[in-house]
């Protein structure tokens, strides 16, 4: 009997063993996740459960059961530390034989290595016992929090700490939020929402942590120390290559694979976040740690491993809720860089769309409290039609038939 191994438990590894299932595959399937827990999806570590809107459950993939009505073995704080030909090695020293292997591994949290960084009260942001931990920290409210890194994790969490009546101030290398995800323009929309709810954002070089009795008391930066009893780092998450690497496969910031997720070595594939895969709308490689990108890969890497050939070719999409903004965007972060930016809608009211155009096509679309146009933004996208721009910022226009 055939068997495919999995290496890691989060979405894209998970979603490749249901796929394997869903495709009609009966032979062997062995999920091994680093972590003590059946797969799990992070956004709403930083979301609906940080903010206690979801219950714990909702984070899980699937139910325990899920996996064994397929006959998917799932073996949990089993974390993989070899590959070679056709086996992996696990911690305990166990040896699994593979005819094929996906590699999920997933990313790290990148660390802030600075004097004073192992301090109690400073937090990362990754697993479900960092969000918990977190979670407790700021839930009680009257913290100094300090959130370093003007990224997704840094406004998410930023917000949350709001929400649970905390000081928040952010400390940036630039001056715009996002500006390298979204545009200054719409960083900057980000930056106004959350100084309306209190937030205070600083341009500022860390340069150590202030500590007493082994806690962390301030951070210290190029232009003076900002007091704090909590630090939250979010300053970006590295691919979690070593397995791949040591086992010689080709690696550049993520395991290198071509459009069906095919790595350098035969058999072997790869998912989710580790991936830097080649995507043919782009012609070029692109790594995304979004949760969406987890699930597209995880499905084309398992139809791949059964010799179908599929092609990853989705739009990238990731969405985001910060206060009472709700945000989807769709599109190629690649292609939007210089692009313009065609609004439609109410920018004053933060109920709006924005639309990258470039060369007379939409490359990306964000809807900002606006609801049910993904789909069409999506459209829009894959299409690569020519838009009239002055239909695309006209609400009387249906999106449909633009
Ligand atoms: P991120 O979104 O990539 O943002 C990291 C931020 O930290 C960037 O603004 C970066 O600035 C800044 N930075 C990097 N090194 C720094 C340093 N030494 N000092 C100060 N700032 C520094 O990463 P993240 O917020 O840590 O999130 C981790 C991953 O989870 C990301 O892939 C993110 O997309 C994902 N995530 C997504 C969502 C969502 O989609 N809603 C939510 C949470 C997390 P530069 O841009 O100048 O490098």
């Amino acid at each position: 009997m055939e068997r495919f191994v999995i290496v890691g438990g989060g979405l894209a590894g998970a979603t490749a063993a249901g796929e394997l299932r869903e495709q009609g595959f009966d032979g062997e399937v062995h999920l091994f996740a680093a972590e003590p827990h059946s797969p799990y999806i992070r956004p709403p570590l930083s979301k609906e459960y940080f903010t206690g809107k979801e219950a714990r459950d909702s984070i899980f993939v699937h139910p325990d059961d899920w996996y064994r009505e397929r006959e998917l073995v799932v073996s949990t704080a089993s974390p993989v530390v070899a590959l070679a030909d056709h086996a992996v090695t696990l911690e305990s020293g166990r040896e699994v034989w593979f005819d094929r292997v996906l590699l999920a591994t997933g990313s790290s949290a990148r660390r802030l290595e600075v004097a004073g960084s192992s301090a109690a009260g400073i937090h990362y942001l990754r697993t479900v016992e960092d969000s918990e931990t977190l979670r407790d920290a700021v839930a009680g409210g009257g913290q100094n929090v300090v959130v370093i890194g003007g990224g997704w994790i840094g406004l998410e969490i930023a917000a949350a700490a709001r929400g649970y009546g905390n000081t928040v101030t952010v400390l940036m290398r630039d001056a715009i939020p996002l500006a390298s995800a979204i545009g200054e323009e719409l960083g900057t929309m980000f930056r106004e929402l959350h100084e309306a709810n209190g937030v205070t954002f600083e341009v500022r070089d860390v340069l150590s942590f202030d500590t007493r009795d082994g806690s962390v008391t301030g951070v210290v930066t190029n232009a003076g120390t900002v007091p704090a009893t909590l630090v939250v780092v979010g300053i970006g998450a590295d691919p979690n290559v070593e397995l791949a690497d040591a086992a010689g496969l080709e690696v550049e910031d993520g395991i290198l694979v071509d459009e069906h997720l095919a790595a350098s070595a035969n058999d072997v594939f790869a998912a989710g976040d580790v991936a830097n895969a080649y995507h043919p709308v782009v012609m070029q490689r692109m790594r995304n740690e979004h949760w969406a990108n987890a699930l597209g890969t995880g499905k084309v890497a398992a139809r791949s491993m059964l010799g179908q050939k599929a092609i990853f070719d989705e739009v990238p999409y990731f969405y985001t809720d910060q206060y009472d903004l709700g945000m989807e965007y769709s599109g190629y972060p690649l292609l939007a860089d210089g692009a313009k930016v065609v609004y439609r809608g109410n920018r004053a009211k933060r109920e709006f769309i924005a639309f990258w155009v470039a060369e007379g096509s939409v490359v990306a679309g964000m809807n900002v409290n606006v609801w049910d146009v993904n789909e069409d933004v999506k459209e829009l996208i894959t299409s690569g039609r020519a838009v009239d721009e002055a239909k695309l910022a006209d609400e009387s226009v249906a999106l449909s038939t633009l």
